[in-house]
């Protein structure tokens, strides 16, 4: 597929032409899930769209370190007045567990969730704790390099001199460090340690309650909560890799400030690329525990939320978060999983009719079309991976491929090269780009693959039965599956089934 991938980059606010630093080759980082609670929906949205930007690179050819941490320590909860609490050690602390034993807990939520969804793993998944000496290492760098200062123990990024030598400090997020004068909140407990409110902690000595502690040449502590993502980044990709993403939350103050700490460990900025995604929204309002307006990915499977109506397969959730452009925020409502529900099923439907397709002829009429269709939708995936539009794009052709089915257009209208191309492209789209999985032909179980072919062959026996005028047959293949608890919908299309 000969056409060049364009990507946003939150760096410049400019799409731009991708070109990878090394031909072939593709470094990434994301950052991961905080393992201090369940993961939520929020984070399943922001992960699941950087798998189906992986993929997509994946499957231009491109060989792709992925790497997406796990953070076990140093971000912190509170600020300077209540006094800032690791958040891993505040949760070990309540549930009286080891900070370890909460990191596993939730990590394995957090795998099990990923599963669930269908998400590819990372090429490597480091975790913070077992980093911290290449995080005191790039502290001793930053002060070496005349960056960073100590203070009682701790140490601290001075984010002046950055400004004050042109290398700027709030590029990434557009602030002005004089507005961060104000806005600021530390992560320290002593703010007066810093000599410059925009300046923020790299090591943070730890008081005798501190859970989590190691030793350092500054005093026994913790790394500040940026500081590991600079250093595995740098580890594992490089000074200077091709993406760095998240979600846009994060652009501030954590990705401002690893920005900092390369520039002042490394002397140059981490990414070329930085692709931000947007946040999950439910009903038009951010998604907070704390309003009551939340919903966790298990209650939205299972059902068991006043939120929603029914509960949902992970992979029409999945489906309904790539309707949308990462770069969109996007609102969970019952009415829109109930709208993608359906769209889902009809995908698939499409894809099973698709793949039944024989070809009769060598060209045909709507070979144009199918190769146009083809065209469209990989040129929407390359510009900035618009997925809702490359969907849109299949959804054009699945009328025709339904009428095909149905016999309404002749199979002497496809000739056999453009009807194979048409097969491949969607399954490339809906397998390998998009990760959603069919229900009906693959489910966890070989049941659920059974049952579909089963369900095939009494639908045939039925249509057969109707074609005949055989009433009474085809109303007891009807009522016995309903006992069964399958259900059968006649229409236009034909009969289609579902669970009940
Ligand atoms: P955290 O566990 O809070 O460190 O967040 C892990 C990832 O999820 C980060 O990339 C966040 O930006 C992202 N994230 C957090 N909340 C949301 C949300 N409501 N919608 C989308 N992404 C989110
Ligand atoms: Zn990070």
């Amino acid at each position: 597929m000969e056409q060049s991938l364009h990507v946003y980059n939150s760096m410049t606010g400019k799409k731009e032409l991708f070109e990878p630093l090394t031909a072939g080759f593709i470094g990434m980082y994301v950052c991961g899930p905080t393992v201090y609670s369940d993961v939520h929906l929020g984070n399943c949205r922001t992960f699941v769209n950087f798998d189906t930007l992986y993929r997509y690179l994946l499957h231009l050819g491109y060989k792709v370190r992925y790497v997406r941490n796990i953070t076990d320590v140093g971000h912190l909860v509170g600020d300077v007045d209540t006094g800032a609490e690791d958040k891993m050690a505040k949760k070990a602390r309540l549930e009286q567990l080891e900070p370890m034993e909460v990191a596993q807990k939730y990590t394995v939520g957090f795998h099990d969730m990923m599963r669930l969804f269908n998400t590819k793993s990372p090429s490597i998944e480091p975790r913070a704790t077992g980093h911290i000496l290449e995080q005191i290492e790039m502290v001793q760098d930053i002060i070496d390099n005349g960056y960073g200062y100590v203070k009682n123990g701790s140490v601290y990024f001075n984010t002046r001199k950055l400004v004050e030598e042109g290398k700027g400090y709030g590029d990434l997020s557009g602030r002005k460090i004089e507005d961060l004068l104000s806005e600021t909140r530390s992560d320290l407990k002593n703010q007066s340690e810093k000599e410059h409110p925009s300046d923020f902690a790299i090591w943070i000595k730890a008081d005798e309650n501190h859970l989590m502690r190691w030793n350092s040449p500054w005093s026994v502590g913790f790394p500040g909560w940026h500081l590991e993502c600079s250093a595995m980044s740098t580890k594992y990709l490089g000074k200077h890799f091709d993406i760095h993403g998240g979600g846009n939350d994060l652009k501030f103050p954590h990705h401002e400030n690893e920005i900092a700490q390369n520039i002042g460990a490394c002397s140059c900025a981490p990414a070329k690329y930085w692709l931000h995604t947007n946040m999950l929204l439910m009903n038009g309002k951010k998604m907070s525990k704390s309003d009551g307006n939340s919903i966790t990915p298990t209650e939205l499977i299972t059902g068991d939320s006043h939120h929603i109506s029914k509960g949902f397969h992970p992979m029409v959730i999945r489906f309904f978060m790539i309707q949308s452009h990462y770069r969109s925020t996007l609102d969970l409502t019952d009415e829109a999983l109930l709208a993608a529900e359906k769209g889902f099923k009809r995908l698939m439907d499409a894809n099973r009719a698709l793949n039944g397709l024989q070809s009769t002829t060598e060209s045909g009429a709507l070979d144009a079309d199918i190769r146009d269709t083809i065209q469209a939708a990989f040129a929407e995936m390359n510009d900035d991976f618009n997925t809702p539009k490359a969907l849109a794009r299949l959804f054009e052709i699945v009328p025709k491929i339904n009428s095909l089915k149905e016999g309404k257009i002749k199979m002497d209208q496809v000739g056999a090269a453009a009807l194979a191309d048409l097969k491949a492209c969607f399954h490339a789209f809906i397998f390998d780009i998009f990760g959603l999985e069919d229900q009906a032909e693959s489910g966890s179980s070989t049941g659920a693959k059974a049952l579909g072919g089963v369900m095939d062959l009494v639908i045939d026996i039925r249509k057969q039965a109707r074609a005949d005028k055989d009433w009474a047959t085809s109303d007891k293949i009807r009522d016995s599956l309903k006992e069964a608890g399958v259900q059968i919908k006649d229409s236009k299309e034909g009969a289609e089934w579902e669970l009940i």
